[in-house]
């Protein structure tokens, strides 16, 4: 099974494994899809917005990625997986 798992309409969450609707998800898409529960992007925001590559600030202007190999969110120029709004 790839990184995406469609699951009767529902995906599964990369960092946590849950399963749960698109709308629940953010989703990005760099050759494979990948689906992250929106709970952790609020938890991140939160928390500061930092990139877990670079561990500075992501701003609102800047364009967002889930780094997969760090389960965490960070600049889309510092790699990982560009997501969609
Ligand atoms: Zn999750
Ligand atoms: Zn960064």
């Amino acid at each position: 099974m790839g990184m995406l798992d469609f699951l009767n309409g529902k995906l599964k969450c990369i960092v946590c494994s849950a399963e749960a609707p698109r709308k629940a998800m953010v989703v990005g898409f760099y050759e494979k899809k990948a689906a992250v529960c929106r709970t952790h992007m609020e938890q991140w925001e939160a928390s500061g917005r930092k990139c877990s590559s670079c561990q500075s600030t992501v701003s609102g202007l800047q364009e967002v990625a889930f780094q997969a190999d760090r389960k965490g969110f960070g600049h889309a120029d510092c790699g990982g997986i560009r997501l969609q709004p």
